[in-house]
Order: structure tokens, then sequence, then C-alpha cells
């Protein structure tokens, strides 16, 4: 089993490059690159576990950031994967990518085809059960993307007192080829549920739950571990002025559970023994309770803009990284 007291959080960054809208601006590309673990914007240094330039690929990525975590959920281990960043500084890009390109997928299929490359290479005495869910919360409601009709579910614990989405559609896969199904079914419930989907993915958390329960059947040793890979809402502040209604409510829900994520985080880092950590301060936080103290995993992945254009808010988002150091 995996030891209980074990706990790691790892902060990397990644930069995007310059967009075509940005070239043909004649943007400034800002970020200079200190060795493989260090970026200065305006000559002030910025550390990190991994910075990633922006040639970086999705199977470079991978293999240096989710490769490690994923052979740690099947030994056992809970794991969790955020994106954080802006919109627009490639989180989707990150955790998604081109969901059906071999080349441009992001982390989250190439982790669905390893755990199931693992499965296929093991023996008939172990057997697996893997389920997904798929959900979203937006305005501090709970939505299941993989049954509209679940529109605001409410987080409980089990016995255990793990908790968990009360209600959430729980999926059970056999092959890549149907988690794949499920991520498309509940991307497209996303699409049909909203006006204005660059929007919405903006100011809502997508979370993706793989769940993995593995016996031996001749020693009936058994295994459990999950994963929760989450592209966050964008971390850009919205105006203060002019705001109002429905726009400010979602400024300040988001503002409120991105910090109650940061003081988690930090909380952790710097050793939740003597830090008290306020996981009930957010829904989200409450959700990944036991997936991101103790027996667990933890990686938050910092998108940023390159460009001088975007210049306060990358600032802003290398901090928040830097507090979860
Ligand atoms: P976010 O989810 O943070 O709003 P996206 O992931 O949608 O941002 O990225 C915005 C745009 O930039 C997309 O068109 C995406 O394909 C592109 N992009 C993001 N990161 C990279 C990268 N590392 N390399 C190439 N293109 C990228
Ligand atoms: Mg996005």
């Amino acid at each position: 089993m995996a030891d209980p007291g074990e706990c790691s959080i790892k902060v990397v960054c990644r930069f995007r490059p310059l967009n075509s809208a940005e070239v043909a601006r004649g943007d400034k590309y800002i970020p200079k690159f200190i060795g493989d673990d260090c970026v200065q914007i305006a000559g002030k240094p910025y550390h990190f576990d991994r910075v990633f330039q922006s040639n970086t690929t999705q199977v470079q990525f991978y293999n240096a950031v989710a490769l490690k975590i994923v052979k740690d959920v099947l030994e056992g281990y809970n794991g969790t994967i955020f994106a954080y960043g802006q919109t627009s500084s490639g989180k989707t890009h990150t955790m998604e990518g081109k969901l059906h390109d071999p080349e441009m997928m992001g982390i989250i299929p190439r982790i669905v085809q390893d755990i199931f490359n693992y499965i296929y290479s093991m023996d008939e005495n172990s057997e697996f059960h893997i389920k997904v869910s798929y959900f979203e919360i937006y305005l501090d409601k709970i939505r299941d993307l993989l049954d509209v009709t679940k529109t605001n579910l409410s987080v409980h614990e089990d016995k255990n007192r793990v908790p968990f989405v009360k209600g959430c559609t729980e999926r059970f896969v056999c092959s890549p080829e149907e988690v794949m199904d499920a991520i498309d079914e509940g991307k497209n419930n996303r699409h049909v549920a909203v006006t204005n989907m660059n929007e919405h993915s903006s100011r809502s958390h997508s979370i993706f739950l793989i769940n993995i329960k593995q016996e031996n059947t001749q020693t009936e040793q058994k295994l459990t571990g999950k994963l929760y890979l989450v592209d966050l809402a964008g971390s850009e502040k919205v105006g203060k002025t002019g705001a109002e209604g429905t726009v400010l409510d979602e400024a300040k829900m988001i503002n409120k559970s991105l910090s109650s994520l940061g003081n988690v985080i930090s909380a952790l880092a710097e050793g939740s023994v003597r830090h008290y950590v306020p996981y009930r301060d957010s829904k989200m936080t409450r959700i990944l309770q036991d997936s991101l103290g103790g027996n667990c995993r933890t990686t938050m992945v910092i998108c940023c803009s390159p460009s001088a254009f975007n210049d306060a808010e990358t600032r802003s988002t290398l901090l928040f990284g830097q507090r979860a150091k």
C-alpha cells in the first residue's frame, strides 16, 4: 500500500508561444529562461520544479510531468493535476489538447492510453475496474457533464470520510475508446448548455476523475487510486468598474475558489502538520481533499502567455505558483 504519510506537491510552469495575432501586432516576447527551473520577467526570477519553454511538445510535457503520476496512481496513490492561468494561456491545450490527434493531444488522452497499456500488460490474475466522472463547477454549482439533468450536485463524505459528489455519474469503462467517448460526450453536453463556450469555459472549472480499482485474484491484494484532472477557470482579474450582476458574481466565485485552492496548496506545501489546511472553504477543495493531502501526488501547472501585452497577468500567475512552492 501507498505510504499515507507521504505527500508531494510539484509546481511546474509552461509558456505557450506567441499566437499569430500577437506576432502580427509585434508584441514583445518577455520570458527569459534560466536553466530548466527558472524564468525571468523583467529581470525578476521565478523558480519552479520545472519550467517549460514555448517549444515544448505535448509528448515532452507528458513524459516530464504526468507519466510518474500515472505510475503512482496505478500503485494506489491518489493524485491531482491542475492547470492554472489566465484565459488563453494554454490550460486546455495542456490538459486536453486536440483529443484525437496523436501528436497534439494533451495529458488526459495520454494518461488514458497509458493506464490501459498498463492493464493490457498485466497477467490474468489482475482484475481492473475503471470508472470515470466528468463535471464542472460554475457559480459554485456542480453540474454533471455526463448527465445534463443533474445541475446542482452536492459534496458528501462516505463512512470513511472520503468526500464525493453525491449522485454524479460514474461510468464504468473497459477501453481507452470508451473513456474518450465519455470525454467527447461531456464536452458536447457542456457546449449545448451554454451560448458562448469560450466565455463559459473561462469562468468554470472542469474536473475529470479517473478511479482505478485493481485486485489480484490469487493473492486477493487490492489497490485503489484516483486521479483528478482539473482545467481551472481563468485567473484573470475582472475589471472592477462596470462589472455587475452575473459577471460580478462569477468574478467573486472564481476569485474565492482559486484563492482557497491557493491557500490549501500553500498550507500543504508548508507542511500540514503545523499548518491548518482550509479544505472546507470551497467546493473544489472539499472534493479534492483526499487527493491533495496525505496519500497523494499533486501537480500544479502554471500556464503563461509570453506576450508583453499580458505582462501583469503573467506576473500574478507566476506569483500564485510561487506561493505553492
Ligand atoms: P486556455 O484553456 O488557458 O484558455 P487554450 O489552451 O485554449 O487556453 O489556448 C489558447 C490557444 O493557444 C489555443 O488555440 C491553443 O491551441 C494555443 N496554445 C496554447 N498553448 C500552446 C502551446 N504550448 N503550443 C502551441 N499552441 C498553444
Ligand atoms: Mg480553456
